[in-house]
């Protein structure tokens, strides 16, 4: 193996499509295989996450349902490949236990790739399951991505983009823009400490920036958020658009009552039009909290982008059409329907047919897309917003999100 030059030791896209990033075991697997001549044996493999992560709200139970992402990137690295792939698409609403992709081929054909198929899911289905659920407790309130600095950069656009299919309305990287997103961002305490004095900060910030970029003033840096956003108000008047508090964790109040009086005193003064962003160390918790407390939108890092990711695993449930899996997973080849009125989903063996749903009746629908035959794309990718628009039609449907 020649050693690519690596300032980053970063595994470039080439690379993950020519399968080097893999266990060494499937290599291993793969070899022993060939020997015993059943590499091509025809294998159905399916995926499914084991369990999911726990909330940060008391009690700290474990979710019920994630957000599906990854599932663009699986299409496109097992394009080419003798495989034919049955999945969710991705924004589906999953739970555990729940086979959202079906893959069939070769077992030489997608074995080694099982690696990176699993990363894609696992890391970007944590990102976006962790996302709907701090836009739920956000109480529908606009959520930005704030977080690409706790990634590794050479992933930080997939992350913006899987924490926008989990419901965040921005992110605060450039490159978003790729996906039809302007980057969102105010100012830094940088700013403020630089020039020596807020009103001079933020007074220069308004003359710099073009028209669009709204006007929102971090008002924590040198006095409390109360006595600054009164500044900002004045300094900036009808001009501003927002506060932001940004450190609610480092302070020595109870930051429901810091909001709520600088509610109070911006609208005592004529400026209730000024909105409140928070940010800071935000997780659902306290995203749920600040949201009642008056809070308008919120600038989310650390909790998304360092989600943990979903566990799923990949098990073999067919070889040559005949059922065998492990145990602890029920063999065969399956299809999954789901409830187009309650959303719940059903596994049934494959061709057996749509069954009707369980808790309200109705009959289901057929759940998985065909996205891939014989290693040819079938369907067209879709833009994030509208990924984005079905997670959060399936939180309105249950009743999770208002609007
Ligand atoms: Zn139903």
């Amino acid at each position: 193996m020649i050693a690519l030059q690596r300032d980053f030791y970063v595994v470039t896209e080439e690379e993950i499509k020519e399968g080097k990033v893999v266990d060494v075991y499937f290599l291993r697997t793969l070899e022993t295989m060939r020997r015993l001549g059943i590499s091509r044996k025809r294998v159905v493999a399916e995926i499914a996450a084991r369990s999911l992560p726990k909330s940060r709200i008391p009690p700290y139970e474990r979710w019920k349902w994630g957000v599906l992402a990854g599932v663009e990137e699986v299409v496109k690295l097992l394009e080419g490949r003798e495989v034919d792939v049955y999945s969710l698409p991705d924004g589906s609403l999953f739970h555990p236990k729940i086979p959202v992709m079906r893959i069939e081929g070769p077992y030489e054909e997608f074995g080694a790739l099982e690696t990176s198929i699993l990363g894609f899911l696992c890391s970007l289905s944590g990102v976006a399951s962790t996302a709907a659920h701090v836009k739920i407790a956000a109480k529908g309130k606009p959520v930005i991505n704030f977080g690409i600095r706790r990634n590794h950069p050479a992933i930080s656009l997939a992350i913006e983009r899987a924490s926008i299919i989990g419901g965040c309305d921005g992110s605060s990287g450039i490159l978003i823009e790729e996906l039809g997103f302007k980057p969102l961002g105010t100012m830094p305490h940088a700013l403020m400490i630089v020039a020596g004095d807020q009103v001079t900060a933020w007074k220069a910030f308004d003359e710099a920036m073009p028209e669009e970029v709204p006007r929102i003033a971090l008002v924590d840096t040198f006095y409390d958020e109360k006595t600054e956003a009164i500044m900002a108000a004045q300094a900036l008047g009808e001009k501003l658009a927002g506060v932001r508090l940004d450190t609610p964790g480092s302070r020595r109040g109870n930051m429901e009552e810091i909001i709520r009086e600088v509610r109070w005193e911006l609208d005592l003064r004529g400026y209730k039009n000024v909105k409140i962003f928070l940010s800071g160390g935000l997780d659902e918790y306290s995203v749920e909290r600040y949201a009642e407390a008056g809070a308008d939108a919120f600038g989310v890092g650390t909790r998304i982008t360092g989600a943990s990711p979903i566990d799923f695993g990949l098990d073999v449930v067919e070889v040559e059409g005949k059922p065998i899996a492990k145990r602890g997973i029920r063999s065969g080849s399956k299809d999954l329907y789901r409830c187009p009125k309650c959303l719940s989903y059903a596994v049934v063996p494959k061709g057996s047919g749509a069954p009707s749903c369980r808790k309200c009746g109705t009959e289901m629908k057929a759940a998985y897309v065909k996205m891939l035959e014989n290693g040819r794309i079938l369907i067209s990718f879709e833009s994030v917003s509208r990924i984005r628009e079905r997670t959060l039609s399936q939180l309105r449907k249950l009743g999770l999100l208002k609007s």
